[in-house]
């Protein structure tokens, strides 16, 4: 495994921070006077590569790809422009660059920034494919007897999510109304959520277009990146309207996203295998290799004014299904692939009780509620909680890290329909 790649931008060389050299990682920034656009971190500053763009100075290729505020365009340009411009940035920000004067006065200061979403969603699909967080679900529900559906150990469950309420981190998501009925009321009404819960994930992005299916190796090479990913769900909502189709507007408020897509290509060193399967898989959704990644991620939730608790650690390769797993199944149908769709991993839950990642599970439905460090007690979330996601693949002497993904809950509105 290569260790730290050194850069002349010094903060770019603290073993601690999220963003070396060595991952690079691609966003939209604003700052005061000036509207969003393309960047990348390093250490705790933004190269603008829009306006190194502008200038001649560094390229993608011709058209110009940065003129506007998302990352589309560059990912348009395919896995051989991806990686012809992951070397020319890397040589420009690395020790002893000739460019540097000419570089450095397009950095900006991370803490003067703020941040946006760094791509246009083409498309959001969520799937259910974390063996733990599946099985605790299951006996939640169920009972220990059917907590796995019979179809789950042959093909990575998803439903078609909402492109339009994919949020980056920072906006804030306020509680929803909708249908509620639990088994001991004899009608259901319209209230607000009293369920509100998280769901920890991954996000997948698609930089490849496809049109018919696809194998496993040929998803993973469409795959351009991955970013944290909460998918904001209101159970009570869920349990009443899911059956038999599943999900629909308990999971349409709001999915926020880490700010930074963390390219596969700074991944690589973090591959890793997905567990052994229980049940043999039908050839064309055999990996060919390892496709799941190790990457330590953690929860913390914060009540209003108070400090923040951890309440879950786990680490990506606890998924059943690799992301690439997931898009060859996607495409099984014919259903053609869009740059910029987006594939939510599915809750990433670990064997034991500190790596569940959701409410639903830490507190075991509320039977279990959970104490926080503030001395206050959660079953699931109250309104002014701040949740935040953070992750990172660990290297020798560095890391490969996703920044944080945040969002405080606000009360519900005023009953919407009262006129
Ligand atoms: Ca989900």
């Amino acid at each position: 495994m290569t260790g730290l790649r050194q850069s002349w931008v010094e903060s770019a060389n603290d073993p601690e921070t999220d963003f070396p050299l060595n991952n690079l990682p691609y966003g939209v920034f604003s700052t005061d006077g000036k509207g969003p656009r393309c960047g990348v971190a390093i250490g705790d500053m933004i190269l603008d590569v829009a306006g190194l763009e502008a200038e001649g100075i560094l390229s993608a290729g011709d058209p110009p790809v940065f003129s506007e505020p998302s990352w589309n365009a560059f990912m348009e340009l395919g896995p051989e422009g991806w990686a012809g411009f992951r070397g020319a940035l890397t040589a420009l920000l690395a020790e002893g660059s000739s460019l540097r004067k000419r570089v450095e006065p397009f950095l900006v200061p991370m803490e003067d920034a703020r941040m946006h979403m760094p791509m246009a969603v083409a498309e959001y699909t969520d799937f259910y494919a974390g063996k733990n967080h599946a099985m605790n679900i299951g006996i939640i529900l169920r009972g220990p007897e059917n907590a796995l559906p019979p179809n789950w150990l042959h093909i990575p469950i998803g439903y078609n999510g909402r492109a339009s309420s994919v949020v980056v981190s920072g906006t804030d998501v306020r509680r929803p109304w909708g249908q509620l009925k639990g088994p001991d009321m004899e009608a259901p009404v319209f209230a607000p959520c009293k369920r509100f819960d998280l769901e920890l994930e991954m996000g997948a992005i698609v930089g490849v277009p496809s049109n018919g299916p696809v194998t496993v190796q040929e998803a993973d090479d469409m795959i351009f990146g991955y970013v944290l990913l909460n998918d904001w769900s209101a159970r009570d909502i869920q349990g009443w309207e899911y059956q038999p189709l599943g999900p629909f507007q308990a999971k349409a408020t709001a999915t926020s996203i880490s700010p930074w897509i963390v390219t596969k290509a700074a991944l690589e060193p973090f591959r890793a295998s997905t567990p052994e399967r229980e049940k043999e898989l039908l050839p064309h959704l055999v990996e060919p290799g390892p496709m799941i990644y190790d990457i330590d991620l953690m929860v913390t939730l914060a009540p209003e004014g108070k400090t923040p608790t951890v309440i879950a650690e786990t680490n990506y390769n606890r998924m059943y299904y690799s992301a690439a797993q997931q898009l060859a199944h996607h495409t099984t149908s014919g259903c053609p692939m869009r740059v910029g769709d987006l594939l939510g991993s599915g809750t990433i839950s670990g064997p034991v009780k500190s790596e569940r990642g959701s409410l639903m599970e830490l507190s075991w439905a509320g039977k279990e509620p959970l104490e926080l460090d503030s001395g206050e007690t959660r079953s699931f979330l109250e309104d002014g909680d701040t949740l935040t996601l953070l992750g990172a693949a660990k290297g020798n002497g560095y890391r490969i890290g996703f920044g944080a993904c945040s969002g405080t809950v606000l009360p519900a509105l005023d009953d919407p329909y009262a006129r």
